[in-house]
């Protein structure tokens, strides 16, 4: 018998997995947004999660996409983003990552430190000094091959 079979897709395993790290029960609406949020490579802001987590539940509100997304960005499940005084934007990348703002369109990608590259290795920290994680933004302009789109 094979314990791992079950009738979950591997986003609804994965869904389930940011929802529980949040310290959340799964509700039907949970489970939409972080769909929705995992379903998304742009850097979505809370009103284009609403749009697309309608689509998996048309009654949603907006208050609850802002409680879901406040609960998962506090418990660190996902990154919450502010670009100068645009609106808040999301991403659920977890993997260690800056972010590429493209200043003529608000379009954002990710980019990766170069393999076997450390904070300490490109910037000129005072001794002592120990990264945890990593936050910055690159601007600049982002050819249309490399802007991220939302994938369904
Ligand atoms: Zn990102």
């Amino acid at each position: 018998m094979n314990s791992t079979q079950t009738n979950e897709s591997p986003r609804s395993s994965q869904t389930a997995s940011v929802v529980r790290r949040a310290g959340l029960r799964m509700t039907k609406q949970r489970r939409a947004v972080v769909d929705a949020i995992l379903a998304s490579k742009d850097h979505p802001t809370a009103g284009a999660i609403f749009e697309r987590a309608k689509q998996y539940e048309p009654g949603i509100s907006l208050a609850t996409i802002y409680n879901c997304l406040e609960t998962m960005a506090k418990a660190g499940v996902i990154n919450h983003l502010h670009f100068d005084n645009g609106p808040s934007r999301f991403c659920p990348n977890f993997v260690p990552h800056v972010h590429v703002l493209d200043d003529s369109n608000n379009k954002v990608i990710d980019v990766q430190l170069k393999a076997g590259l450390c904070p300490e290795d490109i910037f000129d920290l005072p001794p002592g000094v120990t990264v945890t994680s990593m936050e910055a933004c690159l601007r600049g302009s982002i050819p249309e091959q490399y802007h991220s789109h939302e994938q369904q």
